[in-house]
This record gives C-alpha cells, sequence and structure tokens, in this order.
C-alpha cells in the first residue's frame, strides 16, 4: 500500500481508484446475474431448441403414411390416396382438354351433349349376359397397364350391389381434400344403385355395370394429386363419357357381329349449333382419332377434332352431316346400322 502524507493527511490513492473499479465490476456482474439464461437456454445453444418441431412432424408424417397405405385400394375398394398409381396418370390429358377449352367453347357444348343420361342407354337389355361378359373384359385390359401393384376389377373401384338383379347403377368420385392426419387427402370411386332408377332412364336398354366402373377409374385417373378438383369443373366429362360411348359402341357391334367402323343408329344425336352428329359417328371418329394420336385427350384437342366438331365434317364425307334433324342425316350417304331391340 503507498501511503502519500499531504498537508498532514494520509491519503490511499492506488486504493481509491482499486474501490472504484470494483464498484464497476460488481455493476457489470449484478446485471448479468438479473440477466442470466436458463440451464436450458444454455443447452440450447449448442443444441437446437427447434428439435421439437421437426420430431412433430415427422410424427405426422409416419402416421400420414400408415393412412394412406391403410386407406389404399388394396385395403378399401375404391380408394385412392397419394401411393395410388392411378391417381393423376392421365391428369396432363385433362389439361390439355382445359386448355382447348379456353379457346374452343365448342368442347363445353360437346360436353354437355355428351354427358346426357340418354347417351349411357343404348345397349339392348335382352343381351345382358354377353355384354356384362365384354364389359368386363374390357375394363380388366384396360386397368393392366398399372401392372403388378395389386389393382384388380374389384378393388379398382368399390361396388354396391342391389339385391334387385333389374337394377340399374350409377356411379360418383367422392374427394377427401382435407389434408390433415385424420383425413389423408384421397378420392374414392365407387358404383352404386340407382336412388330413383325410374329417371331418365329408359328400359329395354342396359347400362353395364364395368363400363361405369370404368368411367369412374378415369375420373380417379385425370384427377391431380396437388389441387382438389371438384366434381363440376368444365372439361371433366368430355372424355369419360366418350370413351364410355366408345366403349358401349364396341360392346353393342361385338355382340351383334356388326363391323368396328360400321355406323350404328342409336336414335341419339351429339348437336352442337346447327351440326348435328349421331352417336354411332361420333364414336368412330374418336377411335380413328384416338388411336391415330395415342390419347384420348391429344385426339380431342387437336385440330381435326375441333374442326370436325364446329363444321360436322370429317375426312370421308360418310362420317359427316349438317342439318336439324335425323330426316336431314337419313338423307346423307351414310351406311346406317339401325340398333333394334
Ligand atoms: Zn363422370
Amino acid at each position: 500500500m503507498v501511503r502519500v502524507i499531504r498537508n498532514g493527511k494520509r491519503t490511499y490513492p492506488r486504493a481509491g481508484r482499486l474501490r472504484e473499479l470494483a464498484i464497476i465490476a460488481g455493476m457489470i456482474c449484478g446485471w448479468r446475474r438479473n440477466n442470466a439464461p436458463s440451464p436450458l437456454e444454455r443447452i440450447g445453444k449448442y443444441l437446437p431448441s427447434c428439435l421439437d418441431e421437426p420430431s412433430r412432424r415427422f410424427g405426422m408424417y409416419l402416421a400420414r403414411r400408415k393412412l394412406e397405405r391403410d386407406l389404399n385400394f388394396q385395403e378399401v375398394p375404391g380408394s385412392h390416396t397419394r401411393l395410388s398409381p392411378v391417381v393423376g396418370s392421365r391428369a396432363h390429358e385433362l389439361a390439355l382438354v382445359r386448355n382447348a377449352l379456353a379457346e374452343n367453347p365448342v368442347l363445353e357444348e360437346f360436353e354437355r351433349q355428351l354427358y346426357q343420361a340418354q347417351n349411357w342407354h343404348i345397349l339392348r337389355y335382352d343381351q345382358k349376359a354377353e355384354i356384362d361378359a365384354l364389359a368386363g373384359h374390357l375394363f380388366a385390359s384396360y386397368i393392366n397397364k398399372y401392372g403388378n401393384c395389386g389393382l384388380t376389377p374389384d378393388n379398382a373401384v368399390a361396388f354396391r350391389e342391389s339385391k334387385d338383379p333389374n337394377a340399374h347403377y350409377c356411379g360418383d368420385v367422392i374427394p377427401y381434400d382435407a389434408e390433415h392426419i385424420q383425413n389423408t387427402w384421397r378420392v374414392y370411386a365407387i358404383v352404386y344403385p340407382h336412388p330413383n332408377p325410374g329417371a331418365a332412364y329408359d328400359y329395354g336398354r342396359y347400362q353395364p355395370v364395368d363400363i361405369i366402373k370404368f368411367h369412374e377409374f378415369m375420373h380417379v385417373e385425370e384427377r391431380t394429386k396437388e389441387v382438389p378438383d371438384h366434381r363440376c369443373s368444365p372439361g371433366i366429362e368430355i372424355m369419360t363419357m366418350l370413351k364410355s360411348v366408345m366403349l358401349l359402341d364396341e360392346i353393342h357391334k361385338k355382340v351383334n357381329g356388326i363391323a368396328l367402323n360400321g355406323v350404328v343408329d342409336y336414335g341419339r344425336f351429339i348437336r352442337i349449333g346447327d351440326v348435328v352428329q349421331p352417336l354411332g359417328c361420333v364414336t368412330n371418329v374418336y377411335r380413328l382419332l384416338e388411336k391415330e394420336h395415342g390419347s384420348l385427350g391429344a385426339a380431342v384437342t387437336c385440330p381435326e377434332s375441333l374442326h370436325y366438331l364446329k363444321l360436322g365434317a370429317f375426312r370421308d364425307t360418310a362420317f359427316s352431316m349438317r342439318g336439324d334433324s335425323m330426316a336431314a342425316f337419313q338423307q346423307r350417304p351414310v351406311q346406317l346400322v339401325p340398333c333394334a331391340g
């Protein structure tokens, strides 16, 4: 300790400075003590405290994957989750059709004309057994393209059979859009007895169940996994309905020994403006275009198809007509095969 004697008084200058320093150091330590991090915070500095969130998400992911397996068609017939190879497999075709539809209102009218109950009722009821056998075969061969993922005609679409052997069936695809743990995204395709069998039903005609299944199955193929699609969106029934009538036409011809390129008069017409096409011509035109373009989406949207719908002309004039009545059509040099029965 340095002692200085000034004017007879003893003073300690270094000790004073040390006291000041001690006071400042105490103030700093006190502040740090009051704002000290908790032991958990100190650990969190080295182990990220956000670990909780990923583990919660991972748990959700595992639960969802389990639901996606448990709710898929192998377990629940007709139900297709994100794991189903069917969902979205033909979504690009629907996108093509929708793009074309935005610029060609003729497609909107085509859809309205196609999507009528009467177009379903073109087969003869008394040929039910042969029709069912062929329809079953057509559906089974169509789904074959999904290889060995466990898809069968029985689990591809759910079927609620009626006890009434003469029941009339209809189908639907129900979306479960909400993406959360209890309600994992999926679509459910089902064919069930018509709630009002008398409505718009032409007795004496038969609508095979397997072609309704085929139709609903196509809706599943055309639906994207990302965007929830609504049942009544424009363009959604063009390809499904077109394919349905093409298949019914094919079945009728096979059962009755008519050549596939023959034109059958079903008494049904597609009327777009003043262009009227017998359904039996429309089926032939699109069967040809589908074969040439490799897909129904490309067939519907190709320039030749749009030209046909707008003007009623397609290559060989035997497929074409303009007019507003059956009489006008009958005057055309088209060989019609009557659909008797
Ligand atoms: Zn449909």
